[in-house]
């Protein structure tokens, strides 16, 4: 079986559009607009063949009309969100099965970021390796913000992608690396892994290379919205925010609320 490319398209001043693609036919996930995915795809000389989609925000489904007009594709979303062009409404435990290009994904619900937020999770490439497309809710280093769920609700998806397989290959879809690195200091300043990772994603982005994917396993070491068990972490937020940390709940409720107004 030839490889898949897994490509991080920018659009806007932060986001991916990640196109999955077999040499010929392309996937989009969540193109918030058009005109990056359309140029991509006529240099590389690829055909889309799908669009899936996380959530509703306009900066990721805000290309869809557009990219429906070039040509009719199946389009794969949430089913408990209000989006506009569905074909498949997907939730918990659904699968999704692509021909070109052959993708096999599971649907995971993720709520937190928005209600009805999804993640889809493909167990092996061609070569063996796991990937997940998890739009706002995972970011290289922090999560998304807590727009219509609660930190319970947040910290369950977290949970649930925390435990995938390590060598996951983790898709976000905002390059907000090296803010969230800036703040994932603040919580937990000895962690050297998390030191030489600024270094190394400073110097990637120095070099206008995305700092993406991460993985599975290197957000379980370095991402302190996966770690609000760890003892180091509540103490930095006990004693920053002065306040009493119960456990990992609080403390990622005072994390998630601390990284909102963190400058
Ligand atoms: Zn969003
Ligand atoms: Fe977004």
């Amino acid at each position: 079986m030839n490889a898949l490319e897994y490509v991080p398209v920018p659009a806007f001043e932060d986001n991916y559009i990640w196109l999955v693609s077999d040499g010929r036919n392309a996937v989009a996930v969540d193109p918030g607009e058009a005109a990056p995915v359309r140029a991509y795809l006529a240099k590389r000389g690829w055909r889309l063949s799908a669009i899936l989609l996380t959530h509703h925000h306009r900066d990721h489904v805000g290309g869809v009309a557009d990219l429906l007009k070039d040509q009719p594709v199946p389009v794969y979303g949430p089913a408990g969100e209000a989006i506009e062009h569905l074909t498949y409404r997907l939730a918990h435990g659904d699968h999704v099965s692509l021909a070109e290009p052959a993708l096999e994904l599971a649907v995971l619900d993720v709520p937190g970021h928005t209600s009805g937020h999804i993640a889809y999770f493909q167990a092996s490439d061609p070569r063996g390796t796991p990937h997940v497309f998890c739009g706002d809710t995972l970011f290289a280093c922090g999560c998304g913000r807590l727009f219509e769920g609660t930190p319970a609700q947040m910290l369950a998806s977290l949970d649930s992608l925390a435990a995938l397989p390590g060598a996951t290959e983790v898709h976000c879809a905002h390059e907000y690396t090296l803010s969230n690195i800036r703040f994932a200091l603040a919580c937990e300043p000895g962690n050297t892994e998390l030191q030489a990772w600024r270094d190394e994603a400073a110097a990637r982005r120095a070099r206008n290379v995305p700092t993406l994917p991460t993985t599975i396993a290197h957000e379980r070491a370095v991402n302190p919205f996966l770690r609000a068990g760890e003892p180091s972490i509540q103490a930095t937020l006990a004693d920053q925010l002065h306040e009493t940390v119960t456990d990992r709940l609080s403390a990622f409720a005072l994390m998630r609320e601390w990284k909102n107004r963190f400058r």
